[in-house]
């Protein structure tokens, strides 16, 4: 039996994050890393295309957390606490450098994913975290105070753990063997699968300001969209998946979505149309593109209005002015399924939250227990935030942790 003053099962982010707080915060304790892999940190190696999106600009502790649509509330206290301005920080004392790009995502200068890695790889050793790999947990146990965990080949005990094992339905049976539960994994960050007219061979298109509605539910979003070869993705999309990654998972990925494309009523856009039938009566309605939209998105919309490249604006009708109009602002789409995101895509699901104790990250039924990571039920939309929030989790056990051992 290995005996170790604190294990943490897990080295990726949140597992690697809290280990070196944990030793840097009181030298004396042994702290070890199980990590199941041969080598730790690979969704942090792969993640934002290879450059890793640390985390956000977003230095409000309120405005995050909407970014969270599971653990909004319970990450307002925490980010309270570690937020985005101390991940920063963080990494800037320990020689990494973050830059912010216009959309808030904020990466190493390095652009690479790799400075992370190197720089928890360093800190782990200069703190001598025990990092050991190849030893995937099979069961944890509790005997007396202490936990006893047994991996493939070894037994350790200590008596105070941290699960950061990411989205691992293994350990999320085991914990549900030491009195917890846990909410069904679904995946979220996902793009929808559309086939239709509208936008075939259009690939790349972006409409920079769009709403989209799934019909028969709450749900909406608003920002950019991307055309894709199988369908849409970016920001409006991605965030429809992420807010209803529960909803969406109950209709198969299989529901109507409408989308705005110019932001106006159709009121207004049917008063706009009316307009330039009076005002460019000879030009045609194919080749005068309006609203600001892509020129090729135009071009989809009109010949899906009733109407040929050829029909002038004097030609309208009522039917086909109305019929534009609809296109432009409640287009309706069939989604099919689902895509991976590539960039970034997590799992909803995890150990309940009002199982833990958000001001140390301890488990309310097990003591000694800790959580930090994707393997609560929290995850967030694209942009840096799901590595904040294992950042966070990690810091903050890692304090109560090092403090009361
Ligand atoms: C392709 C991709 C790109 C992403 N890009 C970004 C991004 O740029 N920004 C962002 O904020 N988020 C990103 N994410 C999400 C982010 O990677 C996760 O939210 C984050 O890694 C969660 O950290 P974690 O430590 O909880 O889990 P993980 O990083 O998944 O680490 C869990 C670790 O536990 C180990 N483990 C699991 N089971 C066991 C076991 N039984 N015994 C021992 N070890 C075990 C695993 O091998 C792993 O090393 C991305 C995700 C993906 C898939």
């Amino acid at each position: 039996m290995i005996k170790k003053d604190v294990i943490i099962i897990g080295g990726g982010a949140a597992g690697f994050f809290a280990a070196i707080n944990i030793a840097e915060n009181n030298p004396q304790l042994q702290v070890a890393i199980l990590e199941r892999a041969k080598e730790g940190l690979a969704k942090v190696k792969v993640s934002g295309g290879g450059r890793c999106n640390v985390t956000h600009a977003e230095f409000m502790p309120s405005e995050l957390i909407k970014n969270y649509p599971r653990g909004e509330k319970e990450l307002l206290g925490p980010f309270h606490k570690f937020m985005t301005g101390d991940t920063i920080a963080w990494f800037e004392e320990r020689g990494v450098e973050l830059k912010i790009e216009d959309d808030g995502r904020m990466f190493p200068v390095s652009n690479s994913s790799q400075t992370i890695i190197d720089c928890f790889l360093s800190e782990a050793q200069k703190h001598g975290v025990d990092v050991l790999y190849n030893q995937p947990v099979k069961s944890i146990e509790k005997e007396g105070d202490a936990f006893v965990i047994q991996t493939s080949d070894n037994r350790f005990t200590s008596y105070k753990i941290l699960v950061a094992t990411g989205s691992n339905p293994k350990i999320w049976k085991i914990l549900e063997g030491l009195g917890h539960s846990v909410s069904e994994p679904v995946p979220s960050l996902f793009t929808f699968n559309i086939k239709d007219e509208r936008i075939q061979d259009i690939p790349g298109v972006v409409a920079l300001n769009v709403e989209v509605k799934v019909l028969g539910t709450n749900l909406w979003s608003e920002g950019p969209l991307l055309i894709t070869h199988w369908g849409m993705s970016a920001p409006s999309i991605l965030k429809l998946s992420a807010f209803g990654a529960l909803e969406l998972a109950k209709r198969d990925y299989k529901f109507l979505i409408e989308i705005n494309f110019i932001r106006q009523s159709s009121e207004a856009a049917l008063d706009v149309l009316k307009d330039l039938k009076q005002t460019m009566p000879k030009k045609t309605v194919f080749k005068s593109t309006q609203f600001d939209l892509p020129k090729r998105l135009w071009h989809k919309l009109v010949l899906a209005s009733e109407m040929s490249e050829t029909t002038r604006w004097a030609d309208l009708n009522k039917m086909q002015l109305e019929a534009l109009a609809k296109q432009l602002t409640s287009a309706v789409f069939n989604v099919d399924g689902k895509s991976t995101f590539k960039e970034e895509f997590v799992t909803a699901g995890g150990v309940n939250l009002k199982e833990v104790n958000f001001k140390t990250f301890e488990s309310k039924y097990v003591e000694n227990l800790y959580f930090a990571g994707e393997v609560l039920n929290i995850d967030a939309v694209t942009g840096g935030f799901n590595f904040q929030n294992a950042w966070t989790g990690a810091f903050i056990a890692a304090r109560d942790i090092a403090k009361s051992v």
